[in-house]
């Protein structure tokens, strides 16, 4: 009888999952390749699905769920706030809001913020500080990376450095130009009588993992200096004490000076640890530059957003999260290097900083060539039959962007997993055709 229940119940959750895929099928924009999973609920660093399989999410819903699922402060402050306000505009000053602009000051450097709902509406802000920055000499241009990724939005595609988010999409908004990455004599090759800013991701996430050089962010400060350039960095994936700093370049350029860097940085993801909510930092001498009427958004900034975000910060601050995603990033680094030594036929390079961590598979293992599928989402799918959320990145890439509280005994749970799939890759290396 109990046998036949459960068969019941499986049959239950298998036709709920695919009754739901038939709802995105016809009622969804089709915009995202998804995995075939359907989640239901999250405790701490783990989510289930509609089958009940337990998975430890090591993707974070994108480094974004700072402190994992369900977190009860986070609850507590949506309760709280929501009891309270929900949203005004910004026609109306209100505490939360401007607590969390003080705090956000106070981990940064003197300055102001202005907030918005996402990472790619984040640099538009930065986009439109630069604009006006630059306006009456007639300058405008911004000088990006190749590989970068600043948002979906039209000028986020024109920033971002790789052609796939923009083809389809023409004309681009003009006035970004794009030069490699880590390589200073670039960008001051590309400077022209129009370029006002400089902007890049201390590190790059979308495109893999790929970190800065403390000479290379310092570089670009002095070469900013000299031009009257504004430099912007993008810290909406790096951010948010993900590094083990606030910021990631603050993280990048920890043995050294930072006072200095950089005029703009533009926030999203982790903020709110999962609630949408947007921001950016300018620098105090650019405090005017958007003046009133120059920029706004309704949501901008909601009560209820900032009461979250501020709970988050305030639990990172107790728990001294920020040395636990130091020390947890560096265990799993070693470990994954350790992997990589092992089985260097598979794993290619294991890159990273705190919780921020990419792992290149050799892109012409022989498991690949039997699917259509890119490397990276090959690997994610081996790993979700293990019950291990990763996120892929660039073609053979997979990430790490868990919580920042995950447990020692949870990276264990994960690197078990990643093991054993480099393993069963290395196991087909060795198979005969
Ligand atoms: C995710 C991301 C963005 C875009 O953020 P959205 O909230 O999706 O608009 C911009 N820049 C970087 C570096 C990102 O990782």
């Amino acid at each position: 009888m109990k046998a036949r229940s459960s068969e019941t119940r499986q049959e239950f959750a298998r036709n709920t999952t695919n009754s739901i895929r038939e709802l995105f099928e016809q009622y969804v924009v089709p915009s995202y390749a998804r995995f075939d999973l359907v989640l239901e609920r999250g405790q701490g660093s783990h989510v289930w699905d509609a089958n009940g399989k337990r998975y430890l999410d090591l993707g974070g819903g994108i480094a974004v769920c700072a402190l994992g699922h369900a977190h009860p402060e986070i609850t507590e402050a949506l309760i709280e706030q929501s009891k309270k306000l929900v949203h005004t505009s910004n026609l109306y000053y209100t505490e939360p809001q401007a607590r969390l602009a003080k705090r956000i000051v106070d981990l940064t450097a003197p300055g102001r913020i202005f907030f918005c709902n996402s990472g790619a509406e984040a640099n538009e802000g930065l986009f439109k500080l630069a604009r006006k920055f630059g306006q009456d000499q007639g300058r405008y241009e911004i000088i990006t990376a190749f590989d970068s990724f600043h948002g979906r939005t039209l000028a986020g595609i024109a920033a971002t450095g790789q052609t796939k988010v923009k083809k389809g999409f023409d004309p681009a908004v003009a006035g970004f130009k794009h030069v490699p990455f880590n390589d200073l004599d670039a960008p001051r090759a590309a400077i022209t009588k129009s370029t006002v800013a400089i902007l890049v991701e201390p590190i790059q996430g979308e495109s893999g993992v790929m970190m800065a050089t403390p000479e290379y962010l310092i570089g670009l400060r002095k070469l900013c200096d000299e031009q009257n350039l504004l430099l912007l960095f993008d810290e909406v994936q790096a951010g948010h004490f993900r590094t083990g700093k606030f910021h990631s370049w603050q993280r990048i350029l920890e043995d050294g000076e930072t006072d200095s860097l950089p005029d703009g940085i533009s926030m999203a993801k982790g903020l709110g640890g999962g609630f949408p909510i947007g921001a950016l930092w300018v620098r105090e001498k650019l405090a005017d530059v958007l003046s009133a009427g120059t920029h706004a958004s309704t949501f901008g900034g909601t009560p209820l957003a900032c009461a979250v975000a501020l709970r988050v910060l305030d639990v990172v601050e107790r728990n001294d999260l920020a040395a636990n995603a130091r020390r947890i990033g560096e265990l799993l680094i070693d470990r994954l290097r350790r992997m990589q030594g092992k089985y260097p036929r598979v794993v290619r390079e294991v890159r990273g900083l705190g919780l921020m961590i990419g792992i290149e598979f050799q892109p012409d293992l022989r498991a690949f060539a039997r699917e259509q599928k890119s490397p990276a989402i090959q690997v994610v799918d081996r790993l979700h039959e293990k019950g291990v959320l990763t996120v892929p990145a660039a073609t053979s890439v997979i990430r790490l962007l868990p919580p920042l509280n995950l447990s020692e005994s949870e990276a264990d749970e994960g690197l078990h997993a990643i093991e054993e799939v480099i393993a069963a890759f290395a196991e087909q290396e060795q198979e005969k055709e």
